[in-house]
């Protein structure tokens, strides 16, 4: 694949966690191929390592480099916007992906440590990640941060009542962000997927019955391939969205999501 012909994020710099596979990897390969210099991260050196040299075969020319970072562990966050600027001089986006399901029972059957982990991984770490890039994203002059919620933060999913609800928040925290970070320039934006292919957060949604129900509620009547949340989310991030803060883009129908 060669370099795309409009790149409309050249010149910046780009920041995405959770960003060695799945939906992470699909945005920050569309983030390269419109120009800017991508920083991946994930928990695990192998998927880091694996995904910069992946990436660098697949996009030729792309700028692209990686760090661990375990975005519930303040350390890592530091180090990961660290780095970032370290290797490429500034920070203009952040992309704030990462997730996680420790269950798949009801609401009310979620465990205290279950609901802890969570919040702290899907929601605080995402605000505390915003924090640490704040300075940077003021410098740049024109910062953006992309907040990736669920469609089942509008349409709760049975048995991730917890999940759902944390993804809610993100609506929320997308809302809040734009208020505050507008006086220095800084669009705080969300993408609200509903099936991707790789969904891998409860079972469920691999059993065929419950895929082809899917399918049925969503007026294209497929499920998602990853690289079909990257093109709004480089938008999002782009100059060409420089009126667009505070907003969720739901990628595709929220209503899909309903069982
Ligand atoms: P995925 O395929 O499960 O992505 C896993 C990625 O996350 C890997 O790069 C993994 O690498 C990294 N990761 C896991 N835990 C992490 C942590 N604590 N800190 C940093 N990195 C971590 O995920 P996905 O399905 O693409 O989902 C991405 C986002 O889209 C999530 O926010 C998810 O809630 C949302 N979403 C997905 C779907 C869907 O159908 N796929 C639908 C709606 C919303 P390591 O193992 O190396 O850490």
């Amino acid at each position: 694949m060669s370099l795309g012909a409009v790149r409309k994020l050249e010149g910046k710099v780009a920041v995405l966690t959770a960003s060695t596979s799945g939906i992470g990897y699909s945005i920050a390969k569309k983030l390269a191929m419109d120009g800017a210099k991508v920083m991946l991260s994930s928990r695990k050196s192998d998927n880091v390592e694996r995904a910069v040299k992946q990436l660098r075969s697949e996009c030729e020319g792309v700028s692209v480099e990686g760090v661990v970072c375990h975005v519930g562990k303040d350390d890592h966050r530091k180090n990961l916007i660290k780095e970032t600027v370290s290797k490429f001089g500034r920070l203009d986006i952040l992309v704030s992906n990462a997730a996680v399901n420790p269950m798949t029972e009801g609401t009310l059957m979620t465990s205290e440590s279950a609901w802890d982990k969570i919040f702290e991984v899907n929601v605080k770490a995402a605000a505390l990640l915003v924090k640490e890039a704040h300075p940077h994203l003021v410098a740049s002059g024109s910062g953006a941060v992309v907040f990736v919620s669920s469609a089942a933060g509008y349409v709760p999913n049975p048995f991730l009542g917890a999940y759902s609800a944390s993804k809610s928040a993100l609506l929320g925290l997308t809302k809040a962000l734009a208020e505050e970070l507008a006086p220095d320039n800084i669009r705080v934006n969300c993408i609200a997927p509903a099936l991707f292919s790789n969904m891998s957060v409860c079972v469920i949604w691999k059993d065929p019955l419950v895929q082809e129900i899917q399918k049925r509620r969503n007026p294209t009547w497929r499920i998602g391939e990853t690289d079909e949340c990257a093109g709004a989310v480089a938008f999002l991030c782009s100059d060409e969205a420089s009126y667009i803060t505070g907003e969720t883009i739901p990628l595709t129908t929220v209503e899909s999501a309903r069982l």
